[in-house]
């Protein structure tokens, strides 16, 4: 373990926050600070690490494309330099980051392990040391060579990961896929759904600024009044539906505001409300109709996925009809294909 070397890369959050007279704020040089108090770092398990640290600090709330770009492309400028990443990060668009480099850092052949705190470091009882250790030292390991998510001792697959609690220690969960590994007395790591690997050299695919929507169905929900979004400005829309993929009014009112997007270039992908469980089109009239309208399923999806996929193809350049039909397939473990479509 001590000869490995790992980056820990800061780009803010709770994580390391100090208080302020307006709440929990981000500060330069202070998670370097909070770091030389933690001993167990030091001790000879660990591998050695070296903290960059992004600028600004940033609540993950403000993050987006260009912040995913930046944190994708550090990693890409110091891939050959360590074994491992770990990016500390807000927890509120965690999951959302996490997706997009999944996508962003092709054929990765490392570790990179997302993870941040509920408690900042500077306060008793901080979920964010063993985060940070666990973290770490999973990095280190190697068995997982892919963008995770480690939190409250479940080390989940990036963009299959999404937030469950806005105040619970156990915050983060992965409801369509058992996790990578648990970290109880031991880090036992379980088999599950293999990512698969192209043997092509590590490539880094920044993202470009894509219009992309996410909808939520409502009952009720008044489809009209989404006519002025619905432009052909917007390049890709989330639905999120109720259960398997059903909307109000079985299509009438949607459908052709879905329509015309569609013809307008944009790709429509069904997502599913319910945190579990998979999109099913067809399998009720309420849903049948959106594929005859131009929509796609995103079978299992997180919408955070769903997102950071839209904006991964579409910065690929590629058709609306190559889209549709990547958006169905799995690219780096992101969804699993119900038989029943
Ligand atoms: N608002 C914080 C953030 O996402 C919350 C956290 O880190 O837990 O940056």
């Amino acid at each position: 373990m001590k000869d490995k070397k790992i980056c820990l890369l800061h780009t803010g959050g709770t994580i390391g926050m100090t208080r302020s007279e307006r709440g929990y704020v981000p500060k330069e040089g202070y998670l370097g600070e909070m770091l030389l108090g933690i001993s167990d770092l030091t001790v000879p398990g660990m591998p050695k690490y070296e903290l960059h640290e992004l600028s600004p600090l940033l609540d993950s709330s403000n993050m987006a494309v260009s912040e995913w770009n930046r944190i994708g492309g550090k990693i890409a400028e110091l891939y050959d330099e360590y074994d491992g990443f770990v990016v500390l990060h807000g927890t509120d668009t965690m999951a959302y980051t996490a997706s997009s480099l999944s996508f962003m850092l092709e054929n990765l052949d490392k570790p990179v392990i997302l993870t941040g705190s509920q408690i900042p470091l500077c306060e008793i009882r901080s979920d964010g040391r063993d985060n940070l250790i666990t973290s770490m030292l999973i990095a280190a390991a190697g068995e997982v060579r892919e963008v995770c998510l480690y939190f409250g001792g479940k080390l989940l697959r990036g963009n299959r990961a999404t937030k469950m609690s806005a105040d619970g220690l156990i915050a983060f969960d992965s409801p369509n896929l058992q996790p990578l590994a648990e970290a109880g007395i031991n880090i036992r790591y379980l088999p599950t759904q293999k990512i698969k690997k192209s043997g092509e050299p590590f490539r880094f695919a920044p993202f470009s600024e894509v219009p992309i929507g996410v909808l939520k169905v409502f009952p009720g929900i008044n489809f009209s009044l989404f006519n002025v979004v619905m432009t052909e400005k917007l390049k890709g829309v989330v639905l999120e539906t109720f259960g398997a993929g059903n909307i109000p009014g079985e299509g009438g009112a949607l459908l052709p505001i879905i329509k015309a997007a569609f013809s307008a270039g944009a790709v429509i992908t069904v997502c599913s409300q319910c945190p579990q469980g998979t999109v099913s089109l067809g399998a009720y009239a309420a849903s049948s109709e959106l594929v005859e309208a131009g929509a796609v399923s995103g079978y299992d999806m997180t919408t955070e996925a769903a997102v950071a996929k839209l904006y991964y193809l579409f910065s690929k350049g590629y058709s609306k009809e190559v889209i549709k039909e990547k958006m169905e397939t799995d690219i780096v473990g992101e969804l699993t294909k119900s038989t029943a479509n």
